[in-house]
């Protein structure tokens, strides 16, 4: 453990790191202030003690890692204690939206392992499942499809840090069929049957589920991942950084680095135009991962996200409570999140993969059937306040100034095989 650092070197990182003047990111400053920025508000001491503790010990941290540790610190981090998924939570998602959004993936996911030639082994993996609502529509139309399955045999595997959540998910998908691992160090933490007899395993990271055949769901999964932030300046790329603030010190402020840090001088674009970009090398790294099992054992990986291709400078912001929230301030108590770069994905994603995408959430919902499946549901239902509420559902999924245009889809798929003459020749 390192000392504390006195009063005087806590001057000297507030010298040489710049605050982040109104000037120069004059977008985080909107964003800030058109936040509901809850001044009276009581900071979560837990949390923000343990933040200043870590910059008065080391000095200025970067944005990633200051997003890293509101949401995922095993002890205080957001995900890993509150649910924060409804109408009574911080944030509301398409799949709690309406059960139609998992059944048409639910279809996808089916006509993609029949392209993929039926093998008989079929897993089913989702990063960061939330309530697990989205597994379970998507379930329910395998069950109704078994015919179409046949011998295949299908597992689930869900990747989830927050042990509220992955409890709020076995409840969901087993009922009482799940337990816990005995030692805390297991790759996988828990395991159980789902309602239809399906074999269902939760990991804290990608790494640790099996190999084979996947069709891996990512669904507000990346806009959670950490992002360094970079801006530029006269004298080229700098990160920028979270700091205490001198004046009051159980506020936190943005800083830039005096000089270039290593993520600064790696994970900017030499051709980059924008004066700010968001870099989420996390969401890099677990792409490539995906990328390398899809191409060794088959299967395909669809990312539905919020996001940009490559366009977008200042999108990180914080929800509480369906409002927009400060960053900044009472980290832990809000949700972080910024939207994802799709072109930075299917940079990462190189070879040995296919991306498609991105798309729109209404474009790809009506090229899946969404209007279809809508009149089924309301032929079958007589419930005036039912019919309603499945309107207005399709209404915000759909609606291009709803969650229609905002949200998209991405999809990585694998290379179709070499043709001899236009690649070189050779006989497997
Ligand atoms: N997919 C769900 C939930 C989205 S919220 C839905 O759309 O409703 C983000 C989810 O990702 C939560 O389940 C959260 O606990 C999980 N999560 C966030 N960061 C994670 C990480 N680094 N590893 C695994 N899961 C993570």
């Amino acid at each position: 453990m390192r000392p504390l650092v006195g009063a005087k070197t806590q001057q000297l990182i507030s010298r040489v790191f710049t605050p982040v003047s109104p000037v120069r990111w004059r977008a985080a400053q909107t964003r800030r202030s058109c936040g509901s920025s809850p001044n009276g508000e009581k900071p979560r001491p837990s949390m923000l003690r343990h933040l200043t503790s870590k910059i008065k010990a080391t000095g200025p941290i970067s944005v990633a890692e200051y997003m890293r540790e509101v949401l995922t610190n095993p002890v205080t981090g957001y995900y890993v204690r509150n649910n924060m998924l409804g109408p009574d939570g911080d944030f509301i998602t398409s799949p709690e939206i309406s059960q139609i959004f998992g059944e048409l993936l639910g279809v996808w996911i089916l006509s993609e392992w029949m392209g993929g030639g039926r093998p008989k082994q079929l897993q089913l993996v989702e990063l960061g499942p939330g309530k697990g609502s989205l597994a379970s529509d998507v379930l329910r139309v395998f069950s109704q499809l078994r015919s179409v399955l046949g011998e295949a045999s299908v597992s689930l595997h869900l990747v989830e840090v927050s042990p509220v959540l992955s409890r709020l998910q076995a409840q969901n998908l087993t009922g009482n069929y799940s337990q816990e691992a005995g030692a805390e160090d297991e790759p996988i933490y828990r395991r159980g049957e789902t309602t239809t007899g399906l074999p269902v395993s939760w990991y804290r990271c990608l790494d640790d589920v099996p190999a084979g055949f996947s069709i891996f769901l990512a669904h507000e999964f990346f806009d959670a991942l950490p992002i360094h932030k970079f801006q530029r300046t006269e004298k080229g790329w700098r990160e920028v950084m979270v700091d205490i603030d001198p004046e009051t010190p159980d506020r936190l402020r943005f800083v830039v680095t005096p000089s270039p840090t290593l993520a600064s001088s790696t994970l900017v674009q030499a051709d980059e135009r924008r004066d700010h970009v968001e870099v989420c090398a996390e969401g890099g790294v677990i792409i490539q991962q995906l990328a390398r099992r899809i191409s060794e054992d088959g299967g395909a990986a669809l990312i539905a996200d919020y996001g940009h291709d490559g366009t977008k400078t200042d999108t990180f912001r914080g929800f509480k409570g369906h409002q927009l929230h400060d960053v900044l301030v009472s980290p832990g108590s809000a949700d972080l999140t910024a939207d994802v770069d799709f072109s930075y994905l299917r940079r990462m994603a190189a070879g040995g993969v296919v991306c498609l995408g991105p798309v729109t959430q209404r474009t790809f919902l009506k090229n899946m059937g969404i209007d279809t499946r809508l009149q089924v549901l309301l032929r079958n239902c007589a419930d005036p306040s039912t019919r309603k509420q499945l309107i207005s559902s399709y209404d915000m999924l759909t609606n291009p100034a709803k969650m229609g245009e905002r949200f998209h889809f991405f999809s990585l798929l694998p290379a179709p095989l070499p043709v001899a003459g236009f690649s070189e020749l050779s006989f497997s």
